[in-house]
């Protein structure tokens, strides 16, 4: 992807960096809203489980941060657990 800037100039590194960061959150933003509505924690293992850890660690944690029921944080922090990454179960559900 390529950006161009009128701020800082024709191709621009800063806005260019920037631009990489907002479609990476998008995607992320996609993928688990995609995951909630499936609400299937099998499709998260079969869609994670080739990534690298640090892609595991940021697509669990983004689910993690949606989920509102501790049926699905339990899933979610148990497939943390097999993955061997780490994420924050954010606490109290908000019902
Ligand atoms: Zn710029």
């Amino acid at each position: 992807m390529t950006h161009s800037c009128t701020e800082h100039g024709h191709y621009c590194h800063i806005c260019h960096e920037e631009a990489l960061i907002a479609e990476r959150k998008q995607f992320v933003k996609e993928r688990v809203e995609m995951w909630m509505w499936n609400n299937d924690i099998f499709e998260i293992y079969d869609e994670t489980r080739d990534l690298d850890d640090e892609e595991k660690e940021e697509l669990l944690q983004a689910a993690a941060d949606v989920v509102t029921d501790e049926a699905s944080k339990n899933q979610l922090s148990n497939l943390a657990f097999h993955f061997g990454v780490m994420i924050i179960i954010p606490e109290g559900a908000k019902t």
